[in-house]
């Protein structure tokens, strides 16, 4: 059991903790925390600021139904805990994109394999599996990335990755994952808006490059 060494930037756990994160990103962050004593310290902490934040400004700002809807929404269980229990690998927020049910893994050639669990114009989110010591196929993303290792660990450019670890990367960083000895690595990546190809041809050709 590894400790886990790459975080959640702390304005990404403002934003996870103020709703204003995009659900595919949402869904990492919470998978994170639920596997990180670290992050979800921070992550309290900026719950119980945005409360006392809701308390002040809402006397002046909110109506008195609106607040107490939104101070329960912040103290409703569903928003701290997912509705779903970890299965396995698999944390409680993955469970509930999954439904409850086992991935169902498509295969990707070279023995990756892949299930979407989201895809839409807020972004996408995707378990991949990839056997050990195998390459992540390029995927040239543009905007941001965020990828939690579930099982196994994988290494690149900027360091390795074991479980529960989170990478963060953004199109500056040009990496190539390749995945560790031992276990088959499996992990839950998101990408923020459908790839944002500004030419036609690119575009035309988005759906045959996407992982
Ligand atoms: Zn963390």
């Amino acid at each position: 059991m590894s400790a886990i060494s790459h975080h959640a930037p702390d304005e990404m756990l403002a934003a996870y903790a103020a709703g204003s994160l995009p659900q595919p990103f949402s869904l990492v962050v919470a998978s994170h925390v639920s596997l990180c004593a670290h992050c979800r310290v921070a992550l309290e902490a900026h719950w119980s600021a945005g409360g006392a934040v809701l308390e002040t400004v809402g006397k002046a700002a909110l109506s008195d139904s609106l607040k107490s809807d939104t101070l329960a929404r912040l103290d409703a269980p569903v928003s701290h805990d997912p509705v779903y229990r970890r299965s396995g690998i698999f944390p409680g927020p993955v469970m509930e994109a999954l439904k409850g049910s086992p991935p169902r893994w498509k295969t990707l050639g070279a023995g990756v394999r892949q299930d979407i669990l989201m895809d839409d114009e807020r972004g996408s989110v995707r378990l991949l599996y990839i056997p050990s010591g195998q390459a992540v196929p390029d995927h040239g993303h543009n905007g941001l990335e965020l990828t939690l290792v579930l099982q196994g660990s994988f290494t690149d450019e900027t360091g390795r990755f074991g479980v529960g670890d989170l990478e963060v990367a953004d199109e500056s960083l040009d990496h190539t994952p390749v995945a560790g000895q031992g276990e088959a690595c499996i992990c839950l990546a998101a990408t923020d808006a459908p790839l944002r190809f500004r030419s036609f041809i690119p575009r035309l050709l988005q759906p045959f490059f996407r992982i």
